[in-house]
């Protein structure tokens, strides 16, 4: 099968033509082009899936190191990139706006870029960055001031550097690239300081804008250079002018359906936190204070910035149950092309590709408290008792009424991300089951700063697991299996042919599990926590697996009582690549 695909790519080169580099071949076939990883998310459908079977259940007690690569320095903390392999090179982007191109058969360096980042930058979450794009001959990547850099392939040589948007009003950029018919497209990060959020597209080769997509309704988005279209109806679901700084932001990137040629963002939380400050009615009785696009996802066309659809996940958010999460692309056991997510705020949805429309959700995490399930249109059942309190109906007009929420903020699932595997037909969703203390408080907007209007404590539901790494059949929302861990998952899942799932913990173990039985097949220790993605390619007719390891994101400074639990784990910053040596693929 292995050189049948090989000459199959060989092919399309050749009808392709003498352009240079990674082609919109390239990346619409990544998934089954198993000699290079050009996408984030191993295909831009995010499947995580590779059709590589040659390291399977048999043979994975065979995976042994090949090389390890540190990222130096002493900027180790908060490592959750995905590496790139093209044409005998792993690209990988490290914390503080870093980004290697390493000898992927050797581990050795061949250059790295160091963005020069400014004073006051406001990254709210950590330091991180959670990859690269590769088209042509640049490789792209977005830094904690807010820009995208296009850097020659071979050299590390700056091509072009884009502002996104401005860093001193809270903005910042933290997700992957994704390249769709030579345009470049990225989201934004802020959301906790009441930014915009906003989709980008940009030439490739120029970084010249084509067109923007502002999420939150009442803005206007651009089409090459002119106004285009209003996105959404002004004052329609916002009050006032709380929609000039109503968050949404795009933070996690996207994903793109080939099929129905459509891009897929997520938005984050509405600003700020405090929904009764959002609302302009009586928020049980109609849906003005839905707060639209926000804790939303988007259909947009890929030509022309155009919202084609939306589902919105929790309307009226008041947890910050961002709307973020990575939408996949899967055909079910039926057949029907289907779209899923796995929202923070608990539930797991199944929509349909064409439109965007409601199919069903299911709880992925035990004990949901703000919401008794989701209705057959795809709305929350709130229970109102579990809204944190209004400020305003304060006795002194201080704090609202706390009330404790579960999950918590940082999600039922956060941003690191699931898998799917077309072998087993089931979803490997890193999840956590924690809750909150949560409450209003008075707010202003002042630019640049925390516009929250909130505080929090997390904590854990349970004594013995925080961390929940669950097989979900995506028909029933059953769980087929249940792997638990002491600390809260944080890393990417990936799943094979050959019927294993991958990932990392806080703890440092990387680990192989049986994808039909949860069985835990093998495992390494990399020395600090795993908060990165792996990745799985084939080289020298042998199959190799990298992970980044380098604890730190959201956790250790949002956590709580979860990250005073956690105070023990090592910081790092490292590359670990395996391989299974050919002469022991078909031992056991
Ligand atoms: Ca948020």
């Amino acid at each position: 099968m292995n050189r049948f695909l090989v000459a199959v790519t060989i092919g399309l080169m050749a009808s392709t033509g003498a352009q240079a580099g990674v082609t919109e071949d390239d990346l619409a076939n990544d998934q089954t082009i198993t000699s290079q990883v050009v996408t984030n998310g191993m295909g831009r459908h995010l499947q995580r899936y590779s059709p590589l079977d040659t390291l399977n259940k048999d043979n994975v007690q065979n995976l042994v190191p090949a090389w390890a690569f540190s990222l130096g320095g002493e900027k180790q903390r908060g490592q959750e990139t995905q590496p790139l392999i093209y044409d005998g090179v792993m690209y990988i982007t490290g914390s503080y706006s870093r980004l290697y191109a390493i000898d992927v058969q050797t581990g050795d360096e061949l250059w790295q870029y160091d963005a020069r980042l400014p004073e006051g930058i406001l990254p709210c979450c950590d330091v991180v960055n959670r990859g690269a794009a590769i088209y042509g001959d640049n490789i792209y990547f977005g830094t904690l001031d807010a820009r995208i850099v296009a850097l020659n392939l071979k050299t590390g040589d700056v091509v072009w550097n884009k502002k996104i948007a401005d860093y001193k009003a809270g903005y910042s950029y933290t997700a992957a690239p994704l390249i769709v018919n030579g345009l470049v497209i990225t989201g934004n990060s802020g959301g906790e300081f009441g930014i915009v959020g906003e989709v980008q597209a940009r030439d490739a080769e120029t970084g010249e804008l084509v067109w923007t997509r502002p999420v939150i309704e009442g803005h206007m988005g651009t089409l090459n250079g002119q106004e285009s279209t209003m996105t959404g109806t002004l004052n329609a679901t916002w009050p006032g002018d709380m929609w000039k700084t109503g968050g949404g932001a795009t933070w996690l990137g996207g994903s793109y359906d080939g099929e129905t040629d459509t891009l897929v963002f997520g938005a984050g939380n509405p600003a700020p936190w405090n929904s009764w400050l959002r609302d302009a009615g009586e928020p049980k009785d109609d849906n003005s204070g839905d707060n639209l696009y926000a804790a939303s996802r988007l259909g947009i066309d890929p030509a022309t910035g155009e919202i084609k659809w939306h589902f919105q996940t929790t309307p009226r958010e008041g947890w910050d149950y961002d709307g973020v999460n990575e939408v996949v692309a899967f055909t079910d056991a039926q057949g029907n092309k289907r779209f899923a997510t796995a929202d923070r705020n608990g539930f797991f949805y199944v929509l349909n590709r064409e439109d965007g429309a409601f199919v069903s959700a299911t709880p992925f995490v035990k004990d949901i408290s703000w919401a008794e399930g989701i209705d057959d249109t795809g709305r929350p059942i709130f229970v109102e008792e579990n809204r944190p309190g209004n400020p305003a109906e304060a006795a002194d007009g201080g704090k609202g009424e706390t009330i404790f929420a579960s999950p918590s903020f940082l999600g039922g699932k956060n941003w690191m991300p699931m898998a799917f595997s077309q072998r087993t037909g089931l979803f490997y969703v890193p999840s956590n089951e924690w809750g909150m203390d949560i409450w209003n408080e008075p707010v202003t907007y002042k630019r640049g700063a925390a516009y929250l209007g909130s505080g929090f404590t997390i904590k854990p539901n349970y004594e013995d697991h925080i961390g929940s790494l669950k097989a979900i059949d995506p028909t029933t929302g059953e769980w087929v299996w249940e792997f638990k861990n002491d600390a809260p998952l944080w890393g990417g899942v990936m799943t094979t042919a050959g019927g294993l799932v991958f990932t990392g913990t806080p703890e440092g173990k990387f680990i192989a599990f049986d994808d039909e039985t949860g069985e835990e097949l093998w495992s390494f220790q990399t020395g600090s926590g795993i908060v990165g993605q792996p990745v799985t390619w084939e080289m020298n007719g042998e199959q190799y697996v990298s992970v980044v390891s380098g604890w730190g994101g959201a956790v250790p400074l949002w956590g709580g009582e979860v990250a005073k639990k956690v105070t023990y784990l090592n910081q790092g910053g490292m590359v670990w690549t395996f391989r299974l040596p050919k002469q022991l693929a078909s031992a056991n």
